[in-house]
Parts: structure tokens; C-alpha cells; sequence
């Protein structure tokens, strides 16, 4: 490669976010057969990590290989069957993708919208619900992280379940970095991505299902239609369950290794501590900004994602190719109908320190003067 290539960049982007140098040296390690039961330890401890991080005692809770989308299409495809009616809450880029997914498994979406920026409220789901009783499912998206929005969750699955419905959340923005509580807030099937607030590179998605959507996996009239993320198979290889572990596909054993150390950082600093540094850090940001007379767009902002409106006059492109070219830090620019006006800046797991804070804000102040 290149000498110049790659740069040690910062990532306060929207993701991925900086990678800690024990997680880059445990990518390293001698790859292991996906059978050798050195490795079968390895990716038990990673499961019964993930159940500590997600907060659950859900035994199917494993890192499908795939990024965080991969995540989202397991979760669809395994729950839905062609003629399903579910309801998806849409604010923003992921809440829209994920109703295209859905739709792309055959089912008749019913979307309830926001405003950008805006959280869904209770009422209007259960508006939805009224409408639909034959609804299967609720998806919604914890963070979103292309307007910034934390979308508050407790007692949404109560409502969702009172009407014989699942909830299905996306935690990819979330996970590790803000509150969440799986079996508390009664959560049927959830995923996230590795390369945000666990701060791991990008490549597997840790997901987690409940009875309930078990269940219904179990109860199927058709076959999953990918057989790649068909967790009928899969959890024989990640559980033990049904004849032992079997070949499905190669796991992708040196990114379970990277996993594997990143939760072992994240219990190490503790799930209280570590959500607590995402929300002091956000403080800190929001403060400075502020005093810049740089506005946020979301009412209720995400601590991992800040999604900042574009001071007037500022150069959107220029300002960012500034700050990676000379400061060597990334930031994001505004997705879909924010792109042009917003900045996002994130502040997830290993990214989310005093230093950097101070540092993007420093330099924002020069590049903005
Ligand atoms: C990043 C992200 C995804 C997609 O994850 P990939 O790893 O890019 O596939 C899905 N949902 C949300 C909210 C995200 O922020």
C-alpha cells in the first residue's frame, strides 16, 4: 500500500467511528477453522457479551456477518412472510430503508411518519394499530442517525404487544452508547452494527430475538427466501442447538476476534460508565457549538450523532474538505433531505473524548473565521 495511505484520520462522522488500537491488534491474531473449538469459545463469549451490552437473557443473540444492514434484512426476512401487513416508523433515512426492506420481503408497510428530526410519538402508532389490526410487527429506529433524533422507546412494546404485535427496533447507532434495555422494554427482535458506538470495524451485526419472535419463525408456512441469513440454520451454528454445530457459512473469524475486544472495552469501562461518557461528551459539544451560535436540528438529540445546522455563509463541501485535510478529522454531512444543511458529528464509543470534542471544536472555529 501506499505510505501515505492509509491516514490516521478521526472519525467524529457518522460512523465508523475510531478503532482502538487493542481491537485493530486482536484483527491480527492466527485465523482459527470456524470449527476449532478454540474458536467456538470465542464466539460463545461474543454472544453472551452481546446479551450483557443488549441487556438480555435472549438466547438467540449472535453477530450475523454482514454490516449493520445485513442486520435489518435478517430481521425482515426472518419475521416477515410475502402478504404480512407491518408498520414502519419513518423519520428519516433508516426508518425509510427499512420499510423498503421490509416491502422487498412482501409485505404491505404501513408507514408512520415524522417530521425530520421529530421522534415518533405513542399515540400515533397506536393510531396505526387501530387501523391495522392485523398489523405483525412495529419497526422503529432507536437512533437515527441521519437527522440525529433519539427516539424514546419504554412503553412502546407494551402497546404493540397489547395488539398482538412485535417490536422490532434498530440499535445501530445506539448500542453501547446510549440506554438500552432489551428485556426491559420488551424488544422482540433487534440489530445493530459493530462500527459505531462499540467502536470495531465495520463487518458484523450483532442481532437478538425474543420468544415472541421466535414464535413466529418457528410457526413460517414458507422458507426465508436468503438462505445466507435464514436463522433457522444459522442458530445451529451459533446456539449448538438442533444436532450440534454445523457448517452454514465461514464465519468471518478475524472480525470475531476485533468483536470480542471491543466488548471486552466496552464491560471493561462498565455499560453505565460508557453511557454516561456518550451523554457528559454530548454536553460538552452541544455547549461549545452553542456558544458558536451553531444551532442543533433535532428536539430530543442522539448523545452518539449531532446533527448541526449549517451556520449561513458557511461552505458545506469546503469546511468539511478543511477539516479532513488539515485536522485530519472527519464529519458527516446531512443525508437525504438534511443533505446541503446539516452536519452530523459523532461522538461514538473510543471517539467520544474530551479530546476530540475540544479539538472539532477548535477547529470549526478556525475554519469558520
Ligand atoms: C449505520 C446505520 C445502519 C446501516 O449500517 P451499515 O453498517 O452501514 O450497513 C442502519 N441503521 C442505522 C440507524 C445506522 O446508523
Amino acid at each position: 500500500m501506499n505510505t501515505q495511505f492509509p491516514a490516521e484520520r478521526i472519525l467524529l462522522g457518522p460512523g465508523p467511528s475510531p478503532v482502538p488500537s487493542r481491537v485493530l491488534r486482536a484483527l491480527g491474531a492466527p485465523t482459527l477453522g470456524h470449527l476449532d473449538p478454540q474458536y467456538l469459545t470465542i464466539m460463545d463469549e461474543v454472544c453472551e457479551m452481546l446479551r450483557q451490552v443488549f441487556r438480555t437473557k435472549n438466547a438467540l443473540t449472535f453477530p450475523v456477518s454482514g454490516t449493520g444492514m445485513a442486520g435489518m434484512e435478517c430481521i425482515a426476512t426472518n419475521l416477515i412472510e410475502p402478504g404480512d401487513e407491518v408498520i414502519v416508523c419513518v423519520n428519516g433515512v433508516f426508518g425509510g430503508r427499512m420499510k423498503d426492506v421490509m416491502e422487498r420481503c412482501g409485505a404491505t408497510v404501513h408507514a408512520v411518519e415524522a417530521a425530520w428530526g421529530d421522534v415518533i410519538e405513542l399515540d400515533q402508532i397506536a393510531a396505526a394499530l387501530d387501523q391495522h389490526p392485523k398489523t405483525k410487527l412495529v419497526g422503529i429506529v432507536h437512533a437515527e442517525t441521519s437527522t440525529g433524533a433519539h427516539q424514546p422507546l419504554e412503553g412502546f412494546a407494551d402497546l404493540v404487544h397489547s395488539k398482538g404485535a412485535l417490536l422490532v427496533v434498530d440499535a445501530v447507532t445506539s448500542l453501547g452508547g446510549h440506554e438500552l434495555k432489551v428485556d426491559e422494554w420488551g424488544i422482540d427482535a433487534i440489530y445493530s452494527g459493530t462500527q459505531k458506538c462499540l467502536s470495531c470495524p465495520p463487518g458484523l451485526a450483532p442481532v437478538s430475538f425474543g420468544d415472541r419472535a421466535l414464535a413466529i419463525m418457528d410457526a413460517r408456512k414458507t422458507k426465508v427466501q436468503s438462505w445466507y441469513l435464514d436463522v433457522s440454520m444459522l442458530r445451529k451454528y451459533y446456539t449448538g442447538g438442533g444436532g450440534g454445530r454445523v457448517y452454514h457459512h465461514t464465519a468471518p473469524i478475524n472480525m470475531t476476534y476485533a468483536l470480542h475486544e471491543a466488548l471486552n472495552i466496552v464491560l471493561e469501562e462498565g455499560l453505565d460508565a460508557r453511557i454516561a461518557r456518550h451523554e457528559k461528551m454530548h454536553l460538552r459539544l452541544r455547549a461549545g457549538l452553542e456558544a458558536m451560535g451553531i444551532s442543533y436540528i433535532p428536539k430530543r438529540s442522539l448523545h452518539s450523532l449531532n446533527c448541526i445546522s449549517i451556520p449561513a455563509g458557511a461552505d458545506d463541501a469546503g469546511t468539511r474538505k478543511r477539516l479532513l485535510e488539515e485536522y485530519g478529522i472527519e464529519i458527516g454531512s446531512g443525508l437525504g433531505v438534511m443533505a446541503g444543511k446539516a452536519w452530523r458529528i459523532g461522538l461514538m464509543g473510543h471517539g467520544s473524548t474530551a479530546r476530540n470534542v475540544d479539538l472539532v471544536l477548535t477547529a470549526l472555529r478556525e475554519v469558520l473565521k
